[in-house]
């Protein structure tokens, strides 16, 4: 597993982060930074994820890079003390913007959506530097984005990475992935009409053509939306995106809590886990 995972996490060190972040930049890539640490029982722990955060921040500024970070609340006492949960969000803010750069709010499962909704809210009206993911495979995200966009905030649309129960989610979704694109269109859509900046979180190739046809027909700059990508997957498409001039940032993830974030990965695409797997094996 941490072989596999090895693909899809930078390493365990601020210093490979740091490594892999300039060689990104120097190729002409953005680069969101996902300290990873998701379960956490106290708020010791969460306070340990501040601390790394802000070091990394630290390490943002001091380099020059163009680098923003990616937030997991409940990674930070959203479910143990919302309150602290704020403020710790804050103080990673504040840090960003000290260092001329912004934090993105990741979306987690439904059972956080009303929690980081509002927590993004209350930062977003207080003027600070932060988006929030909202996600397409969820029935309730058109009303969340007209809500958002109403208050001029930034947006990272994805698909959802949940096993959510079928009641929460598009029709179709469940069974197919595709299902879920209309709606991520319509979101992206909504994003151009608005004016608003938005990213674009995204591997699936036939829903990137959507994409640029859709900006190119309505004539939206390439400075309004960029395209995100994870660490490792399809990296020719992402390499393709970048020579034909669009923004593309990649989502890259370090720190030793790697178990967490390759399991999710495994489980959205298995079939994938079982071609790294083999090529792991066939190297030997
Ligand atoms: C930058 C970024 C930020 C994200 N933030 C969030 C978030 O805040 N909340 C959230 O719920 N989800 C988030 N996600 C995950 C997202 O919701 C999807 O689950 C994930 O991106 C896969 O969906 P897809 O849009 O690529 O389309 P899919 O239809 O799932 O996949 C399309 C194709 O992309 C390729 N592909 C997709 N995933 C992988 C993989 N792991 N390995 C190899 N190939 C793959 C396959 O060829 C697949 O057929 C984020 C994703 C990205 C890229």
């Amino acid at each position: 597993m941490q072989k596999i995972s090895q693909r899809y996490i930078v390493g365990a060190t601020l210093e490979q982060a740091v490594q892999r972040m300039r060689s990104l930049n120097r190729q002409g890539f953005g680069v969101t930074v996902d300290v990873l640490g998701e379960s956490i029982a106290n708020l010791t722990q969460a306070e340990a994820g501040v601390g790394a955060y802000l070091e990394t921040l630290d390490a943002i500024g001091a380099h020059g890079l163009d680098a923003t970070v990616s937030v997991k609340p409940s990674a930070l006492g959203l479910l143990l003390d919302p309150q602290y949960c704020e403020q710790a969000v804050g103080r990673i803010v504040q840090a960003a913007e000290d260092c001329g750069t912004a934090v993105c709010i990741d979306m987690e499962d439904v059972s956080c959506t009303d929690m980081e909704i509002s927590l993004f809210n209350g930062l977003h009206a207080a003027g600070r530097q932060v988006s929030i993911a909202l996600q397409a495979y969820l029935r309730r995200t058109g009303v969340d984005l007209e809500r958002l966009l109403a208050h001029g905030s930034r947006l990272r649309i994805c698909k959802g990475i949940y096993l959510e129960q079928p009641q929460h989610l598009v029709p179709g979704a469940q069974s197919d992935r595709a299902a879920i694109n209309p709606y991520f269109l319509q979101h992206v859509e909504r994003c151009f009409e608005s004016g608003t900046f938005v990213s674009v979180a995204t591997h699936d190739a036939a829903l990137i053509r959507q994409v640029t046809a859709l900006a190119e027909r309505r004539g939206v700059a390439r400075s309004q939306f960029e395209f995100q990508m994870l660490l490792g997957v399809c990296e020719p498409l992402r390499d393709r995106l970048k020579e034909q001039g669009y923004l593309v940032r990649i989502y890259l993830p370090y720190g030793n809590d790697w178990y967490g974030y390759s399991t999710r990965r495994m489980k959205e695409n298995p079939a994938i886990a079982a071609h790294v797997v083999k090529a792991m094996f066939l190297r030997r």
